[in-house]
């Protein structure tokens, strides 16, 4: 549950002694840092751009990146009721016909859970219990000195400023928070020049099996959650320019073979009154630190959807600040946030080129090239292709944050 409460209500919260911890957006990182802190017994002020939140957003696919944080929140429970387990990876090749069926459990099993959730329903999953939130916030200016941060905020249009310890810029791939402390030439942006829809179908009878369409300039993707399917329809941006019911169309002439679980993707959405269109570039910063100010999840490096690990990142990520920041006390918040960088960075950054060599292998255009990218696929297999996220993941326990000096 959130508890609407404004800036100055959540600082007079906060002990005296307490480090003062603005975190900017209250979506999948925001959140579980400010889940994580109060855990441990602080309470970081945290503001939300947008209105109190309501829509249950698209669909996430977790990977066992989360499970550490979701058990040191006692949510395990909670999360498993509400998600359901991926067991299936179905994959079609270019002409529509399947290629190949992966055990999700064979890749990722080891390791832990891979989970279908919602994205409202992990928000509210994060929110158990209650977390304040200031909604309509945003800081428009950010002014370091010494150990302070002064921050300007404009809160239900009204502008004033707070004195924080430190600032967690969480505010997503587009961060503005993020330049208001980088210069926009240490931001760099991948581009596919792809895009397309997410939207919801009906559920089916595959609840557990994750469908993947890789067409020749068309992209299928099926994801089940509790209850609904949640579908991706993409290809180059200059053909989505036709808008949804157009370009469904254009996939069905792509395609050979339009299964039953696709075409019903397809006629949702081109009968959609409403889709939520996504362009495929990433974002990567030069640094994720700038004394007391850190950035966190997409807006320290937003991802392609392609390997389908940006939320999960984002909360292992989430959950490295947190232990870092509960150890500081005010005066040793830059080398928290620093050591954050170096262990977090190398780590994200490992999962965001994996999520592009995918793209370069998924998003493709000509029918030759698909074909020749169909073959290789099924040879390589789904452990050739995740490799580097395998190899993520058996490394996580090594997060220690460095001793107190
Ligand atoms: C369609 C789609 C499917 C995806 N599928 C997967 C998947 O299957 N698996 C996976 O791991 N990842 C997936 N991702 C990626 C994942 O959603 C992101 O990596 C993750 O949400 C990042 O979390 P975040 O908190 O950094 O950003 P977000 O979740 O985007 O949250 C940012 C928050 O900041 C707020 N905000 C923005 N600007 C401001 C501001 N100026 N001031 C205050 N607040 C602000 C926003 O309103 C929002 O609440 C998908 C993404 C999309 C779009």
């Amino acid at each position: 549950m959130f508890i609407p409460t404004d800036v100055p209500e959540q600082l007079a919260a906060v002990g005296k002694h307490e480090p003062r911890i603005l975190i900017v957006g209250a979506g999948v990182a925001g959140l579980t840092l400010a889940r994580s802190l109060r855990n441990r017994g602080l309470r970081p002020v945290l503001v939300e751009r947008a209105e109190q939140r309501q829509e249950s957003g698209y669909m996430l696919g977790l990977m066992p990146f989360v499970d550490s944080v979701i058990g040191e929140l006692d949510l395990e429970r909670e999360y498993l009721e509400r998600s359901v387990p991926v067991r299936r990876y179905r994959l079609c090749s270019s002409t529509g016909a399947p290629l190949r069926e992966y055990s999700v459990d064979a890749v990722l099993g080891e390791f832990g859970h891979y989970r279908g959730i919602e994205r409202g329903g992990l928000l509210e999953l994060l929110a158990t219990g209650g977390v304040p939130v200031a909604w309509r916030t945003t800081p428009h200016r950010i002014d370091q000195h010494g150990q302070r941060v002064r921050v300007g905020l404009t809160g239900d249009g009204i502008d004033f400023e707070a004195e924080f310890d430190a600032v967690v810029a969480a505010d997503g791939t587009h961060s503005a928070t993020r330049s208001l402390v980088l210069a926009p030439e240490r931001v760099r942006t991948c581009d596919t020049a792809w895009g397309g829809w997410v939207t919801w179908a009906d559920p089916d009878d595959l609840p557990d099996v994750y469908q993947e369409i890789w067409g020749p300039g068309c992209f299928v993707g099926l994801y089940p959650v509790p209850g609904r399917l949640g579908v991706f329809v993409g290809g180059p941006r200059t053909d989505t320019r036709r808008g949804p019911s157009a370009f469904a169309e254009l996939v069905r002439d792509r395609l050979r073979i339009v299964d039953t679980r696709c075409s019903h993707a397809l006629t949702t959405l081109a009968a959609a009154s409403e889709s939520h269109y996504w362009k495929l570039s990433d974002v990567r910063c030069a640094r994720w630190t700038v004394g007391r100010v850190a950035l966190l999840g997409d807006a320290a490096a937003g991802f392609l959807p392609t390997a389908g690990v940006g939320a999960a990142m984002a909360v292992e990520s989430a959950g490295a600040l947190a232990r870092r920041l509960a150890r500081a006390d005010s005066t040793g918040i830059t080398e928290a946030l620093r050591d954050y960088e170096r262990v977090q960075r190398p780590r994200v950054e490992s999962a965001q080129r994996n999520s592009r060599q995918l793209a370069t292998l998924m998003l493709r255009r000509g029918r030759t090239v698909s074909r020749a990218r169909d073959f290789a696929a099924a040879l390589a297999g789904m452990n050739t292709a995740f490799g580097p996220i395998r190899k993520l993941l058996a490394r996580r326990d090594r997060d220690e944050p460095a001793p107190v000096r």
